[in-house]
């Protein structure tokens, strides 16, 4: 992949393990300084010490890259702020948002308690508009931006167990929707990527035949691409095993 992202900086949340990790280690890899993110709590959102993304921090240098830790909580707009605002100061602008940390709290919904749905809701949903709205002006201002959100085949066509997850993630679309429609007054492309990888989300629910197969960083390349110069606009595009594919361009104009 001849894609490059020198002199750019990249936010990734959620980067302490999985998808995020290999984004940020493929943006490093490819000249982008990088915050990786990750508030470092247990799957269901509990607890939290930054040390995966301490660890990630180490692989990256190690490489030759260049990055820096942060334990911001994405569903807590403060902490969102604060990191944008440490990144800006030590490197001078945010380019590139990769809205990727997320949990499950998985339960029948009979059994869904409020707090299981607002959870959810908070880190996915509510921490996706948060990081987009931290980076916004920023963008606007330097007239260019790249942001990737995740969303999930569970918001497209359901999951059981998953009522709160499903909802935040079609939420995760439409908020696409809007971003991709304004960020295109200035250079600002907002894309989204629906993954099917093996990672801590995903190890309980699928055979391992099939997680042997499908690497988180089968789905980093989607990512690269959507934030890259040549970036779609507005696109939901389905990645796993080693390809991807667009599941929806909905609208190219401007590309
Ligand atoms: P996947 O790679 O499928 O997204 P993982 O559970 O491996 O699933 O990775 C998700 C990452 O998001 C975890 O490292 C987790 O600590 C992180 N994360 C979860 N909630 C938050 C949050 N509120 N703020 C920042 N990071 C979070």
């Amino acid at each position: 992949m001849t894609i490059r992202f020198d002199g750019r900086v990249a936010i990734v949340t959620g980067a302490g393990n999985g998808l995020g990790r290999a984004h940020a280690l493929g943006l490093a890899a490819r000249g982008a300084k990088v915050v990786v993110n990750d508030f470092g709590g247990a799957r269901d959102g509990t607890g939290g010490s930054m040390t995966a993304a301490e660890t990630v921090v180490e692989e990256i240098r190690k490489a030759g890259g260049v990055a820096m830790a942060d334990g911001a909580d994405v569903s807590n707009y403060e902490q969102v702020r604060a990191m944008v605002e440490k990144a800006t100061k030590e490197w001078g602008s945010v380019d590139l948002m990769v809205a990727n940390a997320g949990i499950l709290r998985d339960k029948s919904f009979g059994k869904m308690e409020l707090s299981d749905f607002q959870k959810v809701i908070d880190v996915h949903l509510a921490g996706t508009f948060y990081c987009c709205k931290a980076v916004w002006d920023g963008m606007r201002e330097r007239n260019y931006g790249r942001i990737v959100l995740t969303t999930s085949s569970s918001g497209m066509f359901g999951n059981f167990g998953q009522a709160n997850y499903g909802a935040a993630k079609a939420g995760i679309v439409g908020l696409m929707n809007v971003l991709a429609q304004e960020g295109r007054k200035t250079d600002i492309r907002v894309n989204t990527v629906s993954p099917t990888a093996a990672t801590r989300m995903t190890e309980e629910l699928l055979p391992p035949q099939a997680l042997a197969l499908m690497k988180p960083e089968a789905i980093t390349p989607a990512v690269l691409y959507m934030l890259g110069d040549n970036a779609p606009t507005r696109t939901i595009m389905g990645a796993g095993a080693g390809s991807f594919a667009v599941i929806k361009i909905i609208e190219t104009e401007g590309v």
